[in-house]
């Protein structure tokens, strides 16, 4: 659904919103945004809104620094919340970035998906569809409310109250996402204690992005509202699971699902072999934006449901790439990799640019490995073609700064600012001593 600027209008009059904010995200993957009142509305609706891009991570540098925000009117929403006590209600738009000469700006992750959807397009796609499976933990705040790390239940997989303390915290925030327009199909507790998991309908990758980024807002709204912190760091707890974000995809042309091949073996097209076969092949190299912080390696290693091998299965849940049982137009590829820290503009406009690529040079993927990986030796590995995933965020990144296709994908600009800023993040990481050190050193040595 979108809306025309004269419907906005009525609906902030009738609805008496008083605060528009414009939200975008920066190259690692934070929401920012610029808040103005209403009176403003005009200058924001007409792409009159400037702000100073300088200060915004991963951006420009100082003289370039004049940014107008360019708002697409379907991201039009009011907050549920922030009604009580401080005015009127608070809606938000989210803005596509273009520079002082009025040209989208090279360093709008969102301005970089657009260009991998372009040129799906080209090829002949009309959507690229996602549906994101995001799991999280939510810890109990302290009495001044900082986050601890206490967890807030005992509860595991699907399990109910009393158990699962969780649940009305997330009762809450399926309602708040329903009233804000999303449709959830399902919302349980996860393996670990503490965790759970929401998942709202598929929608185009943009839309899909931009709901990615909503979603984690409203989570953390809410919990907070529960005296309760959530969080989407991929492994906030050692020894447990840790969050991941399960990733659906196929690709649609006018006629349907272009992954649908009913006389196949799998039930799987040629093009959905080909999209696979390019994300076998990039996949080291899409991990860096997939998986982008130190903590995400923690979460990919053996023995918590997490990938760590380069591969796929239509029959066991421990490679990379499943494919989910159901056919028809739900035939998809699901992604097991990607993390909730993943800004989702540029890893979805990686992925996709990986399996276009795949399509575009015919990769047929490796046979599918059909017993559990992690029981297979190195040997055996070997022989069935499997690689294994980067080990550390400073692994992924020299795999992302040797592959053209994926660097690509995000643009030179995006490439090098995100580059530079996980190998100072890494640096930083590397010369942090932690207790394992001290426990497994201090004495021995
Ligand atoms: N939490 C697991 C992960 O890290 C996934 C568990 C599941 O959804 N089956 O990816
Ligand atoms: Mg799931
Ligand atoms: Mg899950
Ligand atoms: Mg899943």
């Amino acid at each position: 659904k979108t809306f025309t600027k004269e419907e906005i209008k009525q609906i902030v009059v009738d609805e008496n919103v008083e605060f528009i904010r414009v939200t975008f995200t920066d190259v690692l993957g934070a929401i920012k945004n610029v808040e103005v009142p209403t009176s403003q509305l005009d200058k924001v609706l007409d792409n009159n809104l400037m702000f100073d891009g300088s200060s915004i991570e991963g951006f420009v540098r100082i003289n370039e620094s004049d940014m107008y925000l360019y708002p697409d009117l379907s991201t039009f929403m009011i907050f549920p919340w922030e009604t009580d006590g401080h005015g009127g209600k608070v809606a938000r738009l989210i803005a596509d970035i273009y520079t002082s000469d009025r040209e989208p700006f090279a360093g709008d992750p969102r301005h970089a998906l657009r260009s991998v959807l372009a040129d799906a397009r080209e090829a002949g796609f009309t959507a690229f569809n996602v549906g994101t499976e995001p799991e999280f933990f939510l810890f109990k705040l302290d009495e001044n409310g900082n986050p601890t790390t206490e967890l807030n239940d005992k509860g595991g997989y699907f399990d109910l109250a009393p158990l699962d303390m969780g649940e009305n915290v997330r009762r809450e925030i399926v309602l708040t996402l329903e009233k804000m327009g999303f449709e959830i199909e399902a919302a349980h507790h996860e393996v670990a204690e503490g965790q759970h998991e929401v998942d709202f309908k598929y929608a185009s990758a943009l839309e899909a992005a931009d709901n990615i980024q909503t979603f984690k807002l409203v989570v953390k709204t809410i919990a907070r509202k529960n005296g309760y912190y959530a969080t989407f760091m991929p492994k906030p707890v050692a020894g447990i699971n840790g969050s991941g974000m399960h990733t659906n995809m196929s690709l649609f042309t006018k006629d349907g699902n272009s992954f649908v091949d009913t006389s196949d073996e799998m039930g799987l097209s040629k093009t959905a072999y080909n999209f696979l076969g390019g994300i076998l092949e990039h996949a080291t190299a899409f991990t860096a934006l997939a998986n982008p912080t130190v903590n995400s390696y923690k979460r990919l290693t053996p023995g918590f449901e997490a990938p760590v091998y380069v591969a796929w299965s239509a029959s066991n849940r421990s490679p990379m790439v499943r494919v989910p049982a159901s056919r028809g137009n739900s035939t998809r590829l699901e992604l097991r990799s990607v993390d909730p820290t993943a800004n989702p503009y540029t890893a979805l406009a990686a992925i996709l640019a990986s399996g276009l690529d795949g399509i575009k040079r015919e990769l047929e993927p490796l046979a599918s490995v059909d017993k559990n990986i992690y029981l297979m030796d190195e040997v055996e590995r070997e022989k069935a073609g499997i690689t294994d995933l980067p080990d550390t965020l400073l692994a992924a990144v020299r795999e992302l700064a040797a592959d053209d296709v994926v660097r690509s994908a995000i643009g030179e600009h995006i490439a090098d600012k995100f580059i530079e800023a996980k190998k100072i993040e890494y640096t930083s990481y590397r010369q942090f001593v932690s207790e394992w050190e001290t426990d497994s050193y201090l004495e021995n040595y």
